[in-house]
């Protein structure tokens, strides 16, 4: 596949862009591969980019019932950073953070990263007390963070009312090299780059039976027929209970409905990511002006993708005291993905009860930050057969052994 570069731009100007190839093709698929993963998200292909260029395992087919990117990772508000509190958590999701760095020269397209910096304000002394021992934490594991004053957040961010009478800002954990990235294109990238490696990436098709013998899976059963395969990885984020269901085990997920919303475009105001935990809302500007606003997840389990007025509602109200310009501002339009949540709000990547099958899912509400480190594990563990060190605290025999990551304050509760 042709590099883009600044001369590739500048020929196809000329040329009226009839040069380019295709990104991608949606190819019928084989009737074999080394290994099938199923789902198209960032993390499905992130997997398929890693087990190529790290594995030399080509062989390789990404199947997806809609569009490529069109699950969570096209919906969420792309928020990427590391300061979590827990050293397996911080190990994978700065691993990912730091791949971000580089990964649009890596992929040889442009995700758009921002490390514009992150801020999670402080509003009540519970949280003070609870940012200044993640920033310690975080100092210990090398992941680059540290505890502001409200001066210093005013500073950062002036549309911040920092004197609301409720919940006044007391502080923020800072992280300067967190920030956002532009999600389709991590798909786009991602996708690009293994259909280069001669991946088959096969739109449109759903799986529908996972087929094993002997305590292995060999296939699976999809709406373009059924494919054989010598691993299986189920990378469906808020599908994998069904998923698991089809391949004959449980896991310990549940589906919810997780909404955002983004207003009208507007002049540029603000050049931070601003998450306020205990009024549940997050906030940052889109480089088209729109502000992209999100808050909790709807409190019961669903598969619905679509937003709702409670949403609107519950997360503009939160947000309206720490950002009285946004009482002005126009909606433009709101979704919802469907998110994937364990008890302990953290991921899960592993072997499952068959030989050969592997899943990774329970990013819930964060997981976009991490899709480069969790393609990179997951690809290892799959090509492997073992966890790395990166995967290995993240197993599914923790909610066996009841040794759990919680991560419900970094993960469950924003992004
Ligand atoms: C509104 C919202 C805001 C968010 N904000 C952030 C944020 O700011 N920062 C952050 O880090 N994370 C955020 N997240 C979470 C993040 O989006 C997800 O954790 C991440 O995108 C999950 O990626 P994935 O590749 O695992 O899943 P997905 O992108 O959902 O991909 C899974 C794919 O599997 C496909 N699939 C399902 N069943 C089948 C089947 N039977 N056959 C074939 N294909 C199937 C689906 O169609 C889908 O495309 C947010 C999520 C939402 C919904």
């Amino acid at each position: 596949m042709r590099r883009y570069s600044v001369f590739a731009l500048a020929r196809e100007g000329v040329r009226h862009h009839t040069g380019w190839d295709r990104a991608w093709a949606s190819p019928l698929p084989k009737s074999r591969y080394d290994v099938v993963i199923v789902g198209a998200g960032g993390h499905g292909l992130a997997t398929a980019y890693y087990l190529g260029r790290t594995h030399g395992i080509r062989n390789v087919a990404v199947i997806e019932k809609g569009w490529l990117g069109g699950g969570n990772t096209g919906r969420n508000t792309t928020i990427i950073r590391s300061n979590y509190l827990q050293d397996p958590s911080a190990a994978i999701y700065e691993k990912a953070r730091s791949l971000y760095e580089d990964l649009s020269q890596e992929l040889n397209y442009n995700v758009m990263f921002s490390p514009r910096g992150v801020m999670m304000l402080a509003q009540t002394l519970h949280e003070v007390r609870g940012y200044k021992r993640t920033a310690e934490a975080n100092a210990l594991q090398g992941v680059e963070t540290e505890f502001i004053p409200p001066g210093r957040v005013k500073e950062l961010c002036p549309i911040i009312h920092i004197d609301g009478p409720r919940y006044p800002v007391l502080g923020a954990l800072w992280q300067p090299r967190g920030g956002t990235a532009r999600h389709d294109a991590v798909a786009w990238g991602y996708a690009r780059a293994c259909a280069d490696m001669g991946m088959d990436i096969i739109e449109q098709c759903e799986v529908k039976g996972v087929t094993s013998a002997n305590g292995v899976v060999t296939g699976v059963e999809t709406t373009k027929g059924t494919i054989a395969c010598g691993k299986l990885a189920l990378v469906v984020a808020g599908h994998s209970s069904v998923l698991a269901e089809m391949a004959g085990f449980r896991l310990p997920i549940e589906s919810m409905p997780l909404q955002a919303l983004v207003s009208e475009p507007i002049k540029p105001c603000m050049d931070v990511v601003v998450m306020a935990n205990t009024v549940h809302g997050y906030m940052s500007q889109s480089d088209k002006g729109e502000m992209v606003i999100g808050g909790g997840t709807d409190g019961y389990n669903a598969y619905t993708q679509r937003g709702s007025f409670h949403h609107i509602e519950e997360t503009v109200r939160a947000l309206v005291e720490t950002f009285p310009m946004i009482s002005r501002l126009k909606m433009l339009r709101q979704w919802g993905g469907i998110v994937d949540m364990t008890g302990d709000r953290s991921p899960i990547l592993s072997r499952t009860p068959l030989g050969n099958c592997f899943v990774n899912c329970g990013w819930g509400t964060g997981g976009f930050k991490a899709i480069p480190g969790s393609g990179w594990a997951m690809a290892e563990l799959v090509a492997t057969g073992q966890p790395g060190p990166l995967a290995a605290p993240f197993g599914l025999d923790r909610f066996r052994e009841g040794r759990f990551i919680d991560e419900s304050v970094a993960a469950g509760v924003a992004h």
